[in-house]
């Protein structure tokens, strides 16, 4: 299978570059094997594209990323970059791509391997089999909605504050990838808020309740307030299929099933962003979600398995690769069954691998899978 879709690689700094380049192992094997073939351009971002240009996203850079059908992204940032002015700093590259792509919606995978049961804080009967998805708005709310800010009261006081703001196409758009994220997988979505004590969040449950009323068929959907479900994600995670949130609560959500999981080197993440109305296309990146790593960079310690998990997810949710998808993570889970694991998800008795060695392995399942 040919086709014309063009995959944006930016491996950025650190880590990035060295779990980037495992990581196109695996889009090599696929068009050596199964003759999956795409375009492939690659970009520097990041503290590298600042080393050679000047600035951390060049706009040729962002150009050919605004192009590209899906954008694999590494990790950017690193000490080196500590003392340069923060428009310059790595970390505003990535800021830049998510707002020049609108990149509203933020997803995050919540999933155990079964040979990864035990590395989890929870017991292994509650968090077993785990496969669950946060979706986080990721451009509105508290971070962003004006007034905000620090005034003084008197000569002695001051208030510090915030607003948390959505409107209806906001929280509509947000709720409209949930139920496509849900249709394409067990048909569930939680809506998370506190319509209990918030406006915003009244409003949230109001235009949820009416959207999947207009275009919700087929999804089974409930309302709980954000303080139950982080009750919830740690007493029975296995309840939920995906969980929709506001950017605040999301933050906090995210991370607290991210780390039912185990390693940060296991953890994928997409953001996705409109849909272009002339070219039906939906910009979309990515990444693992760990950064660049700086105390292991240039070893070849790092984990793999996020940015290859991070593949599958694009080719899931933007090349329409569900099976390839599936592919990838069953190789994952089988190359974790047996044999030598990357330091961060070391377990007693195993052989120890670098970055090189995970992929190998990986590579070697995913023969045993298809012959
Ligand atoms: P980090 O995620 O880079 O590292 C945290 C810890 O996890 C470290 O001990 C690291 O060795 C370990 N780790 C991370 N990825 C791993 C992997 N693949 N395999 C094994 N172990 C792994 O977070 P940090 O140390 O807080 O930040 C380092 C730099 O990365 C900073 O400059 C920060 O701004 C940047 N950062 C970038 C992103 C991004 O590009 N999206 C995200 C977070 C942090």
């Amino acid at each position: 299978m040919s086709s014309n879709r063009t995959l944006m690689v930016l491996p950025g700094d650190g880590v990035g570059p060295e779990v980037v380049n495992e990581t196109l192992r695996v889009v090599d094997w696929l068009a050596k094997n199964k003759n999956i073939n795409f375009n492939i351009k690659e970009g520097l971002v990041g503290g590298a594209s600042f080393d050679k240009f000047g600035t951390p996203l060049s706009d040729e850079t962002l150009a050919d990323t605004m192009d590209a059908d899906a954008v694999l992204f590494g990790a950017v940032g690193g000490p080196k970059y500590d003392g340069v002015e923060f428009e310059k700093r790595p970390e505003n590259g990535l800021l830049r791509l998510r707002k020049e792509m609108d990149l509203f919606a933020n997803l995050r995978p919540a999933m155990v391997f079964p040979a990864l049961v035990d590395a989890s804080s929870l017991k292994p009967e509650i968090i077993s089999g785990l496969d669950i998805l946060i979706l986080r708005e990721l451009t509105g709310g508290i971070y962003f909605a004006e007034p905000r800010g620090i005034d003084e009261i008197n000569a002695e006081q001051k208030k510090g504050y915030d607003t948390n703001l959505y409107t209806t196409p906001e929280i509509e758009r947000i709720g409209r990838v949930a139920f496509d994220m849900a249709r394409a997988r067990n048909g569930k979505v939680t809506s998370v808020e506190k319509a209990n004590v918030m406006m915003s969040g009244v409003l949230w449950r109001e235009v949820m309740i009416n959207l999947h009323k207009k275009e919700g068929a087929g999804i089974d959907i409930n309302h709980m307030y954000a303080d139950n479900c982080a009750m919830q994600l740690v007493r029975d995670p296995n309840q939920f299929d995906v969980i929709v949130t506001d950017n605040l609560f999301g933050d906090i959500l995210s991370d607290c099933a991210a780390m039912l999981t185990g390693s940060l080197g296991m953890l994928p993440s997409a953001s996705l962003g409109s849909v272009d109305k002339n070219t039906g296309k939906r910009y979309a990146m990515y990444e693992p979600v760990h950064g660049s790593a700086p105390d292991i960079a240039g070893k070849g310690l790092a984990n793999p398995l996020a940015e290859l998990l991070s593949l599958s997810m694009l080719f899931r949710y933007s090349f329409d690769m569900k099976e390839e998808a599936d592919l990838i993570d069953k190789a994952v889970s089988k190359a974790l069954d047996a044999g030598p694991r990357t330091p961060d998800i070391m377990a007693k008795g195993r052989e120890k691998v670098g970055t090189t060695g995970m992929m190998d392995l990986v590579i070697h399942k995913l023969e045993e899978l298809t012959n």
